[in-house]
């Protein structure tokens, strides 16, 4: 490459809130690319339903030892105490700043922002816009990054292989069919989540785990990847993306029911429907064993049609689509794919184990979560270690770099995979590690993932979206099968 125009101070993989986060902390004397694969709105951060917990000005004696606390009991006392450290006490500025960036936090009769409460919130301490927290929280900070010149966004923009060179990182991106170089001294991988390796998810198809696998590839450390979160009360319709009834529906009274319409929470624990999801989400899979049904409710119809419309907009209207009424009728819900705990290992600056590497936002593992996330500490990790990232590079590009250009070789010859490896991989993960882990389930798995994983790794296949996910899926069903066996 004789110009460098595709060189950039600091390329962002990821356009949800962690990666467009990172972006808009940056000085506006910094040139950065966003990329993401797919259409901005095609992430989870747009998905995210309940809120972001923060104690900013606080209410009801709430204070950040208390959401410590909470937490801490969530991750049962596995979270890095450091990490956590820097969650609670960073997040209140950051709420005033997304709100200093327009997002519109509910408010109450007389103009004071509003807070749920979530399942393991000691306290009403969740910043909400009405069930629709991530699509307006993301709305808020990608329309600040669009307004930034030194920003460049590119939808579409598929990251198929990135490696380290003398002067920092180059990725072979996807755009528009063609193969584009980008090279940067520092990049921040803000990928997401890795739920499309299971059948049943909430996560959108964006979830494949790349930027996981890239770092992988790179031989940064990857933590805890086997700590998933599976939600207890996603609508249940068989459907591969499933809709999230929000943690917060039971925050606002929503009893849980078995397949006899009895509540059964006492008979697993004493803080019942508002218990930690992993303990809910057990509570279900052991209730099921003991009725022989998959079949489980949401009930909170005694709140009215009034409250309900008002306070659950979206899922209101997406029940209705199905036939419920939520006023009305018992909402049918069962645990699936939801979160991950694990990830690329990060310090409290967002930085891996690679020089010049970060990741923020859920393809991270900062320590926060311990072995189960606290309802929507997610976002806000995203928010506060995406702003650390983003000064800790600041920091670093006061050093003098030189642009630099790099090459990837293309296959020639190749041939498109072979059909079906994805839907495998995710039947595999679903029979192996769903709620609680079979072991040997697993460990057949384990052996096949193994074989795929080789084959994607040594046979000469077109680098296009199909090949980067599959090996996506493959890499990360590995790590986690790995843990598990
Ligand atoms: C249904 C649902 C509800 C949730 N509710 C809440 C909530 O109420 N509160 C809360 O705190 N958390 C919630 N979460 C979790 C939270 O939304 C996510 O953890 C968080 O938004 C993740 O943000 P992120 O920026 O890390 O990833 P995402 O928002 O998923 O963004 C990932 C980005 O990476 C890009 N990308 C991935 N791979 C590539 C590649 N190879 N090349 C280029 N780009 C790539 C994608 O295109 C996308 O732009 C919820 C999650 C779901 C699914």
């Amino acid at each position: 490459m004789d110009n460098y125009s595709n060189y950039y101070d600091t390329v962002i993989v990821g356009a949800g809130v962690g990666g467009l986060y990172t972006a808009v902390c940056m000085p506006e004397t910094t040139r950065i690319l966003v990329i993401c694969k797919r259409g901005a709105e095609v992430c989870n951060s747009h998905l995210a339903q309940g809120g972001v917990a923060a104690v900013y000005k606080p209410v009801d004696d709430d204070n950040i030892n208390l959401h410590t606390e909470d937490t801490f009991i969530a991750g049962g006392f596995k979270n890095n105490p450091d990490s956590v450290k820097v969650l609670v006490t960073e997040a209140a500025a950051e709420i005033e700043h997304i709100i200093s960036l327009g997002t519109d936090f509910d408010r109450d009769e007389n103009g004071e922002l509003d807070r749920t409460l979530e399942g393991g919130h000691s306290r009403r301490r969740i910043f909400h816009h009405r069930d629709s927290t991530g699509a307006e929280v993301t709305r808020a900070i990608r329309d600040a990054v669009k307004k930034r010149k030194n920003i460049t966004f590119l939808e579409d923009a598929l990251m198929c292989r990135l490696v380290k060179t003398d002067g920092g990182f180059a990725a072979d991106v996807l755009v528009n069919g063609e193969h584009i170089t980008y090279t940067a001294p520092y990049f921040v991988l803000a990928t997401g989540g890795i739920g499309r390796v299971y059948d049943f998810t909430t996560n959108t198809a964006i979830a494949t785990g790349d930027g996981i696998t890239a770092a992988y590839e790179m031989g940064a450390t990857i933590r805890d990847l086997s700590l998933i979160q599976f939600h207890p009360t996603a609508y249940h319709d068989n459907s591969r993306e499933c809709f999230l009834i929000s943690e917060s529906v039971r925050g606002e009274g929503a009893y849980l029911l078995n397949c006899n319409k009895e509540r059964f929470m006492h008979r697993y624990d004493d803080r019942l429907e508002l218990a930690p999801r992993d303990v809910v989400s057990r509570s279900i899979i052991l209730e099921s064993r003991e009725t022989g049904s998959d079949e489980f409710y949401l009930d909170i119809a005694y709140k009215g049609k009034e409250y309900l419309s008002e306070r659950f907009p979206m899922i209101y209207e997406f029940l209705l689509t199905q036939g419920i009424d939520m006023a009305k009728d018992l909402i049918p819900i069962y645990p699936c794919q939801h979160y991950l705990m694990g990830g690329i290992n990060v310090n409290t600056y967002a930085q891996t184990d690679v020089n010049g590497l970060y990741a923020v936002g859920e393809c991270s593992h900062t320590g926060v979560h311990g072995n189960n996330r606290l309802a929507s500490n997610s976002l806000l990790e995203a928010l506060v270690f995406g702003h650390r990232a983003a000064d800790s590079i600041s920091a670093k590009l006061d050093e003098a770099h030189e642009p630099f250009g790099y090459e990837f070789d293309l296959p020639e010859n190749a041939e498109h995979i072979p059909t079906g490896i994805r839907t495998e991989i995710r039947h595999i993960m679903q029979k192996a590690y769903f709620v609680i882990p079979d072991k040997q389930q697993a460990l057949a798995g384990f052996e096949r993932v193994c074989e795929i994983k080789k084959m994607l790794e040594t046979g000469n296949y077109i680098i296009d979206r199909d090949f980067v996910e599959a090996k996506s899926l493959a890499t990360v069903a590995y790590i986690i099968l790995k843990e598990v066996i």
